[in-house]
């Protein structure tokens, strides 16, 4: 059987993925995702209503123009997870597929929210649900299976989808940390990435999430951010005054942790802004959480503003306001904030908590030092960098190469200078580039068995 991958997105940058597939007379697409950076430099781009082709001009979206030279149908649009970089460019590109969209219960309903708000394309593709550990036919050959393998992220409900074919398996490993102890959800599924390394041909590709290739040991579990949270709002649970903390709204494992340890602090834990609403109310509804009964969540400008009110008439000491801004951006509402924008008023001594990384990006880096000055000025402590990585370091990489040892690796989710380590690390492994490692650039095509 023919085998092909077409490396569409997301192998000049962290941003846009998309990977194909082709088995055959199948193809598989993993990932259709938005390189958000290319879309906030500029002022007030409104994504909803603009073009696909202009978005790839700007080099926002995936250029799939490639996928015309793999000849084979398209079976399934697979994204692994409900983050933006994996997601965004669904709803611009999935409409010139004729396949179902297949993916884990929270990102089936990530994007069906992102396909309801496209205002230039009609997208009206399937959405399947498939759980972790489940098995899908591809194609009417007999010979091609979807898998799902349960991994761990800094979203909920992650998978590494597994496409079986007759030449061995192709493992798509984007993203994941290798989390045993995670604060939501299961462990990832260890052993079975082990099996799938070892049953019939073994693995014949393994597409890797490169992103702290260069980062030494191992990144941390969950539990350990979790527990660095735990210490910061243990030590400041006597101050009578106001705390606020940021985190990603999409990060349903900490704002949960968050919303738990206000309450033994005392205080009524209340999420704002519009992605703190989607993301959280989301999960609520589809039971990966169960929050207490007076945690408030306000998308819209006014009940923002109305519960602000609210907040500095009942006393700043009685809650906890879960904010966006843990970047900076200067839209969202720590930063408002900061610039005295909203009802809430900062005092000196009132405490940030930046439960985040800063991504280290020129304009984040730029945005977030102006968000803390301004929130400085008004008296207010930081408590920075509450937080563990969501992506695999060194030693997790060569576990994972260790557990499937793959007869190809094709690294991905960088540009050529985060590809480095990784290739050094493969190549302590006994792969050499050009001939098993396969560095690639957007809009290649890597023929694997002809
Ligand atoms: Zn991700």
């Amino acid at each position: 059987m023919e085998i092909d991958i077409a490396t569409i997105g997301g192998y000049e940058e962290v941003g846009r993925q998309m990977t194909a597939v082709r088995a055959g007379d199948d193809i598989v697409i993993f990932d259709m995702g938005l390189n958000l950076s290319k879309v906030l430099i500029h002022d007030n781009v409104e994504t909803e209503r603009m073009h696909s082709l202009d978005l790839i001009d700007m080099g926002a979206i995936p250029d799939d123009r490639v996928m015309s030279d793999l000849e084979g149908d398209v079976q399934a649009i697979v994204p692994t997870h409900g983050h933006l970089d994996h997601i965004g460019a669904i709803s611009k590109l999935a409409h010139r597929y004729d396949a179902p969209i297949v993916a884990s219960p929270y990102t089936i309903e990530l994007v069906k929210q992102q396909i309801e708000g496209e205002q230039k394309f009609g997208v009206d593709n399937d959405l399947q649900k498939m759980e972790a550990g489940e098995m899908l036919e591809i194609g009417d050959s007999g010979n091609v299976q979807l898998e799902f393998v349960n991994v761990t992220h800094s979203i909920i409900d992650a998978i590494n989808p597994v496409v079986h074919t007759p030449e061995g398996a192709i493992v798509y490993g984007l993203d994941k940390r290798m989390d045993h102890t995670p604060v939501i959800g299961d462990p990832i599924d260890m052993d079975r990435f082990r099996e799938i390394g070892r049953e019939g041909n073994g693995v014949l590709a393994y597409i890797e999430d490169c992103t702290n290739a260069g980062r030494k040991g191992r990144t941390p579990s969950e539990s350990t951010a979790r527990g660095h949270l735990k210490d910061v709002m243990g030590s400041i649970e006597d101050y009578d005054g106001g705390i606020v903390a940021t985190t990603f709204s999409s990060h349903i494992a900490r704002v949960s942790s968050l919303v738990e340890f206000a309450k033994d602090m005392g205080r009524q834990p209340v999420l704002l802004g519009r992605s703190m609403e989607k993301y959280s109310g989301t999960a609520e509804r589809l039971g990966f959480v169960d929050f207490p009964d007076d945690v408030g969540m306000y998308g819209h400008r006014k009940s923002v503003d109305r519960t602000f009110k609210r907040i500095m008439n009942e006393g700043k000491e009685n809650f906890l306001p879960i904010v966006t801004g843990h970047q900076g951006e200067p839209r969202a509402m720590l930063t408002r904030m900061g610039r005295g924008e909203t009802p809430y008023q900062l005092d000196e001594g009132d405490k940030v908590l930046f439960s985040a990384r800063v991504i280290p990006e020129p304009t984040n880096e730029g945005q977030r030092y102006q968000s803390e000055k301004l929130l400085g000025m008004q008296g207010a402590r930081i408590y920075d960098d509450i937080h563990v990585s969501g992506h695999l370091r060194e030693e997790g990489h060569y576990q994972m190469l260790d557990a499937l040892e793959p007869q190809n690796v094709i690294p991905a989710h960088q540009d050529m200078k985060g590809f480095a380590p990784y290739v050094d690390l493969a190549a302590k492994k006994g792969y050499t580039l050009g001939r098993d490692l396969h560095v690639t650039r957007n809009g290649n095509i890597i023929n694997l068995v002809e």
